[in-house]
């Protein structure tokens, strides 16, 4: 990277968190004095916009990362200048500087770009950007306990420790910095207060063991007899379950249950060559002969720039983008590319690793610091020519980056919703722009933001119209729901023409695929004798049925409760009403009875490997239908799928979203993709009770659909005729949460009268209006120019002060407005 391509911000950007108590370095002005010491500037990863100044003995490098006295704390932060003269008297002396460099200078004007322009800390954007931890074999984090989800639902505990378990249940995981990091300003002593929760039996810690930078681990192998296993030794019997089906590596094992098995002879330790699980050992493939269309893409592609890649499924868009990376390799560059998940991009992940054998390197957000530290260093050594990874992976050091590929850049999942709410696809965008080199968005759907730089030049636009293999395009059928007769009052699952259809598919050895957009098994029950209905208790949402667990649980904090069949009120059998995953794969094996099903959602992917074992078992006919969420829609390349059938689109449809259309649009158009990839045309259904409405008019036809969305967009204001920063303020206090907001609101309007161009819609309640016990309001500014709006959020945030328990997110270019 560049540097001088980042300019860095004129005004830093500042927020009204609380500001650093007994913070020493943040002093006005004096006189400048010659030092005899030098100083340095440093970055800490905490809500507050200043950096500070430390004294060191001698200058070191940008990046290093040192331990800082910072009120009465000693904290990690990164040097960020190097200062010849202090601009007040008696800084203190920085306490340890560590060996560890985590950025250099290039690297820096990247993440002060982020800062400015998603409005947040620079140490906040260095910790979500550089791998921690390097040095540490084990990582604590935190999970809450059952009862401690309990607790805040039933119990709404006061104080300090419930602010850490509230946390923790938000999102469980969290380690004590991230922890500290996010409780700034909240909660004085995070460290006392986690203990008390711990204390309460609210939170436990849980030990990630982080694998070391070796090219080596630990496997370990089950030789004792298991049932030998006292029923009380709990995580030794769990460990011994996960050895059943063949060794592990260590690191995926509770280590200290591992070592005391260890010591009685019941597993044994060997140390085998580290693999990475993501990157397939396959064998190398010879490039096909690209037609005419795909020619033309990668003849379009020189120089520097963003190409929109708009082409349809099947279009061989991978087929150019590995065109692409091997005359970049060819040219002695390297390449990033980025994917929605690794995990559900197998067969990307395998032709790449076939094209450029020992040459790949995958990062995942499901790696440890370590792991991801080592990846970067094969990138940065030039072992690796390319990298693969989900959104974070556009932090990786890439010295020689000479493309960047971003694969189905309109997925939802390049916006990370938590801290720094970047975008991986903007950012990409950013890193090609000051590498020089050129930036390959990709879709079959490209977001209406893309489409629209594309058509107003930004973006140039490079289309792929026909399959890379001539075959059938595959028909589709809109099925009219509220036709379908009822069955015991309620409108059945399949309706008759899908039921048919995968009749017909079945007997002629073909597969079905089934999308249904939400898991579980009932979207809510309701007691009809007294009315009583089950949402959960701290966030007010419905809770859904599970029925293979028998219990019922919030799908937003995890909390649940054992399910009974009867009202515990009154008595009376209580009615499940809606449906999940669950119910249609029962609805589908009962329609379908001798036929072998698979489900694939949240629920049954969790730990590594979930995905590629119900994908395989599909593929290889284990299974012959694939029930499933959304993310039965992602790339994968059956041939053998005759049928495939949005059995629920109005659900996504029916998001109070003003992306909503363009969501379903994109799932829609993402499953016809996978029907009829062999020799026998494939079949869509779509069924629906809103038939009319206009995006099912449009499926495979992304022009006639921009131009519809694009007139509904334009007429509201929504992007990409505006821009929007989504301001959410949370309190546990309902009447302390609404009044912060208005007021928030009211000095947003006063000061937006100096701005032409910035609305301020709201406040309002959240469409999820509590969480967690949060009551959530928010604020939308609208703005045409971005630079006003920017402008204005600046100025305004040094004004604004966040009564104590309040707090405040700030989210520029919203994906989620829930
Ligand atoms: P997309 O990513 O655009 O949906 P893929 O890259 O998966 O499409 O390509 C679809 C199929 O066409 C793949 O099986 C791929 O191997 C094949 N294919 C792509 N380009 C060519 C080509 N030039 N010659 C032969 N087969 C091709
Ligand atoms: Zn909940």
């Amino acid at each position: 990277m560049s540097g001088k391509l980042f300019p860095s911000p004129e005004v830093p950007p500042v927020e009204a968190g609380a500001p650093p108590r007994r913070a020493r370095a943040s002093r006005p002005p004096a006189a400048p004095r010659e030092a005899a010491t030098a100083f340095v500037r440093v970055a800490v990863p905490l809500p507050v916009f200043e950096t500070f100044t430390w004294s060191v003995k001698a200058p070191v490098p940008i990046g290093t990362e040192v331990v800082v006295p910072f009120g009465n704390r000693r904290i990690n932060g990164w040097v960020v200048e190097n200062l010849s003269t202090c601009d007040f008297t008696d800084p203190k002396p920085v306490e340890e500087v560590l060996e560890r460099v985590a950025f250099d200078a290039n690297q820096l004007a990247f993440y002060r770009w982020i800062a400015d322009y998603y409005l947040s800390p620079l140490g906040e954007v260095i910790a979500t950007a550089t791998p921690s931890g390097a040095a540490v074999r084990t990582r604590h984090t935190y999970q809450p306990t059952p009862d401690g989800i309990e607790a805040i639902a039933t119990g709404a505990p006061e104080g300090t420790p419930a602010a850490v378990l509230r946390e923790i249940v938000a999102r469980p995981g969290l380690t004590k910095s991230a922890l500290e990091r996010r409780l700034h300003g909240e909660v004085q002593d995070v460290p006392r207060s986690l203990r008390a929760a711990m204390d309460a039996g609210w939170v436990v810690s849980a030990d990630v063991v982080v694998e070391g930078t070796q090219d080596v681990e630990d496997w370990i192998t089950l030789v004792g007899d298991a049932t030998k296993i006292p029923e009380k030794a709990t995580k030794s019997r769990a460990v011994a379950d996960a050895l059943a089906a063949g060794p592990r590596p260590l690191c995926s094992l509770d280590a200290p249950a591992v070592l005391r098995m260890e010591k009685t002879g019941m597993v044994r330790r060997e140390t085998r060559e580290r693999r990475d699980p993501f990157v397939p050992d396959v064998a190398p493939t010879p490039p096909p002969v690209l037609n005419a269309e795909q020619a033309a893409v990668v003849e379009a592609v020189q120089g520097k720039g963003t190409w929109l890649l708009h082409g349809v499924t099947g279009a061989g868009k991978t087929e150019v983008y590995l065109a692409l990376a091997t005359r970049a390799i060819e040219a002695g560059k390297q390449v990033l590319v980025l994917v929605p998940e690794i995990a559900l991009t197998p067969q990307l992940m395998a032709r790449f690793a076939a094209r450029f054998p020992g040459r790949v390197a995958a990062l995942h957000s499901a790696l440890t610091g370590a792991e991801r530290l080592r990846a970067w260093r094969r990138i940065d050594a030039g072992e690796a020519d390319v990298a693969i990874g989900a959104r974070s992976a556009i932090f990786a050091p890439i010295p020689r980056l000479g493309l960047v590929v971003v694969d189905e850049e309109n997925d939802d999942s390049y916006k990370q919703e938590d801290g720094v709410r970047y975008h991986a696809r903007d950012l990409a965008i950013v890193r090609g722009r000051s590498a020089g080199c050129p930036v390959v968005l990709g879709s079959a759907t490209p977001s209406l933001e893309s489409w629209e730089n594309a058509r107003t030049g930004r973006f140039h636009l490079v289309s792929i119209r026909n399959r890379a293999t001539p075959r059938p395009v595959p028909t589709l059928q809109i099925i009219d729901m509220r036709e379908e007769l009822k069955v015991d009052g309620a409108v059945p699952l399949l309706s008759l023409p899908v039921h048919a259809a995968l009749t017909e598919a079945l007997a002629a050895g073909g597969k079905g695929i089934l999308l249904y957009n939400r898991r579980g098994y009932a979207s809510f029950v309701e007691c009809p004798g007294c009315g009583q209905a089950y949402d959960c208790p701290s966030c007010g949402i419905a809770m859904v049925y599970h029925q293979q667990a028998r219990r019922l649980d919030c799908h937003y904090c995890g909390f649940h409760r054992p399910f009974q069949p009867d009202c515990p009120k009154c008595g009376t059998t209580l009615s499940i009403l809606g449906r999940g995953t669950e119910r249609v794969e029962e609805a589908v094996a009962e329609a379908f009875p001798d036929v072998p099903i698979g489900r694939m959602d949240a629920d049954t992917t969790t730990g590594r490997g979930a995905h590629a074992r119900i994908l395989d078992d599909f593929k290889e006919g284990r299974t012959r239908l694939l029930v499933g969420t959304q993310i039965v829609a992602k790339g994968h390349d059956f041939p053998d799928v005759h049928v495939a059938a949005v059995l629920g689109a109005d659900h996504v449809l029916g998001m109070p979203d003003f992306r909503s259309a363009e969501r379903t649009f994109a799932l829609v158009t993402q499953l016809t993709g996978r029907a009829g990839r062999g020799d026998v045309p494939g079949r869509v259904f779509l069924q629906t009770h809103h038939p009319e409405h206009p995006v099912f008019g449009c499926i495979g036809d992304m022009d006639a659909f921009a131009e519809h969305e694009a007139r509904v967009r334009r007429l509201l204001g929504y992007p990409p005729w505006s821009r929007l920063v989504l301001v959410r303020i949370e309190s546990t206090d309902r009447v302390q949460g609404r009044d912060a907001a208005a007021a928030f609101a009211a000095q947003a309007r006063e000061q937006a009268r100096r701005y032409a161009g910035v609305d301020v819609l709201g406040p309002a309640p959240a469409p999820l209006a509590r969480l967690v016990g949060r009551w959530r309001y928010q604020v939308i500014l609208r703005g045409r120019d971005l630079a006003a709006l920017r402008g204005f959020l600046q100025a305004h945030h040094q004004g604004w002060k966040a009564a104590a328990g309040v707090r405040r997110i700030v989210d520029v270019d919203p994906r989620s407005l829930a």
